[in-house]
């Protein structure tokens, strides 16, 4: 299976495993067109929400349904949302039954962090015509998290391969945190570099 067409291990980050595995074509274009673009373009949490949406309608279609539209939808909604527990085990027992394999889906899912690393590291995309000095350094350290995850997985499964790490399937999330010192809040490297800063310095 190694090196297989489709397995996505040659991919850039999980957004990249994720469209590879699901054949999600054109995606990187559609997001880059989508976010990149001036005027109205759209936000990375729309974007991860539309992948998933599209994870879920391809796993959907490969267990034999016909997802209507907004049905994936609905159905993570049901699944990762805000719901009673009672209505989250219903949705997924039903998927389960119908061949869905959900916990697969779950994990392949992305966060809007990955695919604004994703957009910034991997597809060196800049929100707005020509970027300014915020955002090449931005995509500098995208690339740089984006390449420690990568090494870190290449690794860890060469040594799992050679029977030195035991560790079935795994995934590896760098996360970089900057904690602000003036209001002591920590947040995502995407975030504060999307934001322009911390928020304590510009709500007042
Ligand atoms: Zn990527
Ligand atoms: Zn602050």
């Amino acid at each position: 299976m190694a090196g297989t067409e489709g397995d996505g291990s040659a991919a850039c980050c999980k957004v990249g495993r994720t469209a590879a595995r699901y054949e999600l074509e054109g995606l990187d274009e559609e997001l880059a067109e989508r976010w990149g673009g001036d005027g109205d373009s759209v936000g990375v949490r729309e974007l991860a929400a539309e992948v998933n949406r599209r994870v879920l309608a391809e796993a959907m279609r490969e267990a034999g349904l016909d997802p209507l539209d907004g049905e994936p939808e609905n159905l993570l909604r049901l699944l990762t949302g805000d719901v009673p527990a009672g209505r989250r085990l219903d949705t997924r027992r039903r998927l389960e039954r119908q061949d869905v394999d959900v916990d697969a889906v779950l994990s392949d899912t992305v966060s809007h962090q990955t695919v604004y690393n994703h957009l910034r590291g991997c597809l060196d995309v800049s929100k707005g015509a020509d970027g300014d000095r915020l955002e090449r350094r931005g995509s500098t350290l995208y690339a740089l998290r984006n390449r420690t995850e990568t090494v870190t997985r290449e690794t860890l499964a060469s040594l799992r391969d050679g029977g030195e790490l035991d560790l079935d399937g795994f995934d590896v999330i760098v996360d970089v945190r900057v904690v602000c010192e003036s209001c002591g809040r920590s947040r995502d490297l995407a975030t504060l570099i999307e934001a322009g800063g911390c928020e304590c310095g510009t709500s007042y």
